[in-house]
């Protein structure tokens, strides 16, 4: 599970997260939801070791992302859209990341039939449309087979069916017992993907809810 505590994150005078504490619990999908610059990526960040926090601490399985063993196999985050080489296939992209996080080769194909992109994956990614590097870089946080799983804004750049797929994966990404977060802008995209919300705005909890209770009240 992911467990947030009094997190903390100021930039020079923005504070972009205050003092937030939440948990993410294992077997259900929990929506990350505050509009935009509320520190949605910045709370994610600091779960993966990418940031320092100011004050507070973010746990991923009771440990803090510097102390895990086998990081990326407790732990996948798909962020925006980072640092691809735009010469290499999406094959060889999954290849190296395997190779040099210590990851079967074998599941490389895996992860690629897991997104759909088994025959994309022989063309270079300078080609791939917004929507196939979603899906490329969903398939990078799948394949260390992590329990924990982080997704900031998947449906960006997706159509409607991208959206239904999503949409699909992580509800059985859920159902297999992982934790999965997923942020969002937009409520609509969430409410029908989340069991429960976590809405900041301004870095700081406004509301911690069942996708229930938010929507259909007590
Ligand atoms: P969200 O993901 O919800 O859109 P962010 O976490 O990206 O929000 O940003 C939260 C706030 O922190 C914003 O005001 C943003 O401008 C600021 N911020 C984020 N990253 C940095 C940074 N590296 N340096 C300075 N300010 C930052
Ligand atoms: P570095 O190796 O760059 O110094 P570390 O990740 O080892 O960075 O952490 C440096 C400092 O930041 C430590 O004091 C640590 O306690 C704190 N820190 C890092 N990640 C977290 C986290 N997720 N929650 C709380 N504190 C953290």
């Amino acid at each position: 599970m992911i467990e947030v505590r009094g997190l903390t994150k100021r930039y020079g005078d923005v504070l972009a997260v205050d003092d937030l504490s939440f948990d993410v619990v294992p077997g259900t999908v929990t929506g990350f939801l505050g509009p935009n610059g509320a520190g949605k990526s910045t709370t994610m960040r600091m779960v993966l070791g990418l940031d320092r926090p100011t004050a507070g601490t973010a746990l991923v399985g009771g440990r803090r992302f510097a102390e895990l063993t086998e990081p990326l196999r407790e732990v996948g985050a798909l962020l925006d859209p980072g640092a691809v080489h735009p010469g290499r296939t999406g094959r060889d992209h999954l290849r190296v990341a395997a190779r040099t996080n210590g990851i079967p080769a074998r599941r490389v194909d895996e992860v690629l039939g897991q997104v759909g992109l088994e025959r994309a994956a022989r063309r270079r990614i300078r080609a791939y449309s917004l929507g196939m590097r979603q899906r490329l870089g969903i398939a990078a946080a799948l394949l260390g087979d992590p329990r924990v799983l982080l997704f900031d804004e998947p449906v960006n750049g997706l159509d409607l069916d991208g959206v239904r797929w999503i949409r699909g994966l992580l509800r059985g990404l859920a159902d297999e017992g992982r934790t999965v977060l997923v942020s969002s802008h937009l409520l609509g995209e969430v409410q029908a993907i989340a069991d429960r919300l976590v809405v900041i705005g301004r870095g700081r909890l406004v509301a911690d809810v069942t996708t229930d209770e938010l929507l259909r009240g007590p």
